[in-house]
């Protein structure tokens, strides 16, 4: 294939060393997909395009694009950071997983069509500051599709009403409506409110959203519905999803000492 210079949009992933001076940098590109870059001299002090590729860094460049193998990048036109997620630790174990997820969603060299920009409008949002795990979770049930899970979110998978309280059942791959909850006694005894941010993030577009509210027990079992899915559906694990759950333990944990200063130890159940 002709090597030749293509105009691209992308938002940097991660980076990894490569020999002592060069870096290889996953971008995620609009038109062709994640794609490793090879960036030679890219630690040499003074490096030109060093501030273009940093960690959450998005914008225009030009580059050699190949759908197999290592890319290169010619220039950057324009780029931006999202100064918000690096310096806050929350906001970037979210994007960190976020990005990590679509790196797993999709192949090297195809374009994402309209992914891009709701991968974008997801950055952004956690970048002003939006709820994370919330803006996460939406694409955590729309990327489901991509992962070749198609779940019927929106009305009984046996007999197709809506109109009715819905549980989700794994087994039946879907919800199930109050008149067939006994084709799975394991479905999941979701809220009503869940039921219906499940519904709504299915077909939510991101970069129409402004406010993200969601109440503190509702998050919690927004989390926990899309973490046993992501288990037991994809036995998808992924480090940085770990790291998160790490992370929401220590916050509890602190969160519970400080409320009960000096009772933490005693109220631990036994054996944890
Ligand atoms: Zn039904």
């Amino acid at each position: 294939m002709a090597r030749v210079n293509e105009p691209f949009e992308g938002v940097i992933m991660y980076r990894r060393d490569y020999r002592e001076r060069d870096l290889l940098v996953k971008i995620l590109t609009d038109r062709r997909g994640p794609l490793m870059f090879f960036i030679r001299g890219a630690k040499r002090k003074g490096f030109k395009l060093a501030s273009d590729i940093l960690p959450f860094t998005y914008g225009s460049y030009v580059g050699i694009l190949a759908d197999e193998g290592l890319s290169y990048i010619v220039s950057a036109q324009e780029t931006h950071h999202l100064t918000g997620i690096g310096a806050d630790l929350n906001r970037n174990a979210y994007a960190t997983y976020l990005l990590e997820l679509v790196d797993q969603a999709f192949e090297e060299g195809r374009a994402l069509g309209g992914w891009y920009k709701q991968v974008m409008a997801a950055l952004n949002l956690i970048n002003t500051g939006r709820d994370p795990q919330v803006v996460v979770n939406v694409l955590e049930v729309q990327l489901l599709n991509r992962f070749g899970i198609a779940p019927v979110w929106d009305r009984c998978v046996v007999c197709g009403r809506s109109d009715l309280p819905l549980d989700y059942s794994e087994k039946m791959g879907g919800m199930l409506c109050l008149h067939h909850f006994a084709e799975d006694p394991y479905r999941f005894h979701l809220t009503p409110k869940t039921v219906a941010y499940l519904r709504l993030f299915a077909t939510l577009n991101l970069a129409k959203v402004d406010q993200v509210h969601v109440d503190e027990a509702t998050k919690r079992q927004l989390g926990r519905t899309l973490d046993k899915i992501y288990d037991d559906q994809l036995g998808l694990r992924l480090k940085s999803k770990r790291f998160i759950n790490e992370m929401d333990s220590w916050t509890n944990r602190l969160l519970t000492a400080r409320k009960n200063p000096g009772t933490d130890d005693e109220k631990k159940p036994a054996g944890s």
